[in-house]
């Protein structure tokens, strides 16, 4: 019988040689310049992701994480504030609120969709609240509207969390990342634009806001040897925006490819017995395909067998970290964020992933 390949999560090395000579000219070029530290690559994707995002600017920083820290410096949130943040995400949004010294509030988050569930918010709102950080989770956006709706009310600051939603647009035509004062995102290998190390950005229409972050990332300085606030050291390095120049202009082709396996999944998956589908909009860049079972352990075993590297994405919700005992929340809280991190499971998604592989999966499942 023959080997069947592994099919992994994510492929990388597939992607590396599809632009192959084109990535590795820019790199070069950047390296012979030598302007290795916000040189021209970085302000040439500044600006072109900025255009792509639909925002006016773009800030280029060292990781998503620090685009999140940076996003809420800039917005001036501090010790004694509080932020809103779902309680079923990756751990870097509340890590990146945390950093500042703010207290991360959490809200359970939606069934279908694993979104952060907005009708839950307003119970959260304090006197301390100074902002909502909705996550983009899996590449879908957060309701543009119900979000503006909010923060209108309650005077309050959009962050979006938009580190796996590159390209992704809500219903009502916003781009992720536009939706808010303030969009995070990271460009760590595995996002839907990657760069070949860690790397984020964050994008506003806000200039004050803007011309803070630049600051900030640059350790409060606008002139050398002055410096105005307590800053840091985080910036996009420039041979890594040589990387995302040459990549951002596939995006949307490869976010396409995204979009049009998670269709042949879909056809694949309906009305299986004992799996559960999550629901995608028509905007969504499916950063992840993810789909519940209460017998994952199984069929995650079936899958691995078969060598199809499936993964869990997430196994804990945010009070269920050791990080984040300290916040107070007790377990059966947040009972659909629970449900979700106990039973959801990611299937291979990249653009490049071939369609023996979404045969082999259906098969299996
Ligand atoms: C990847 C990710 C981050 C953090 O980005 P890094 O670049 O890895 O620091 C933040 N939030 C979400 C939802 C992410 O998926």
């Amino acid at each position: 019988m023959q080997e069947l390949s592994p099919i992994p999560l994510v492929d990388l090395k597939a992607q590396y040689q599809s632009i192959q000579s084109d990535v590795e000219n820019a790199v070069t070029n950047a390296m012979r310049r030598g302007d290795y530290i916000l040189g021209q690559d970085v302000k040439e994707f500044e600006s072109k992701f900025a255009d792509y995002c639909q925002t006016k600017y773009a800030v280029g920083c060292a990781s998503g994480t620090d685009a999140i820290h940076l996003a809420c410096r800039a917005a001036g949130i501090g010790p004694g504030d509080e932020v809103i943040v779902p309680a079923f995400t990756f751990i870097a949004t509340a890590l990146g609120v945390s950093l500042t010294g703010a207290k991360v509030v959490l809200v359970d988050v939606d069934d279908d969709t694993s979104l952060m569930d907005l009708d839950q918010v307003e119970q959260a709102i304090t006197p301390q609240t100074k902002a909502i950080m909705p996550v983009h989770l899996y590449g879908q956006c957060v309701s543009a509207s119900k979000l503006k709706d909010l923060a209108n009310k309650h005077n309050l600051m959009i962050i979006e969390d938009a580190a796996q939603a590159h390209g992704a647009s809500a219903p009502t035509g916003e781009r992720a990342g536009s939706i808010g004062d303030l969009g995070c995102f990271s460009f760590y290998p595995g996002k839907n634009l990657g760069a070949y190390g860690d790397g984020g950005a964050i994008v506003t229409n806000n200039q004050d806001l803007y011309e803070e972050m630049l600051l900030i990332r640059n350790w409060g300085s606008r002139i050398k040897y002055v410096h105005d606030c307590v800053g840091l050291n985080s910036r996009l390095d420039t041979v890594q925006a040589a990387v995302l120049n040459t990549k951002l202009k596939h995006l949307d082709q490869w976010n396409l490819k995204r979009r049009e396996h998670a269709q042949r999944y879909d056809q694949f998956l309906a009305n299986k017995q004992g799996i559960r589908q999550t629901k995608y909009d028509d905007g969504s860049v499916y950063h992840l395909y993810v789909l519940r079972s209460e017998n994952r352990e199984e069929i995650l075993k079936k899958l691995h067998e078969a060598k199809i590297m499936a993964g869990i994405h997430y196994p804990r919700a945010i009070h269920q970290h050791k990080a984040y005992q300290w916040l107070g929340y007790t377990e059966g809280q947040f009972p659909i964020s629970e449900s979700w991190a106990r039973t959801c499971f990611s299937l291979p998604i990249y653009p490049e992933l071939p369609e023996e592989a979404i045969h082999r999966v259906g098969e299996i499942l």
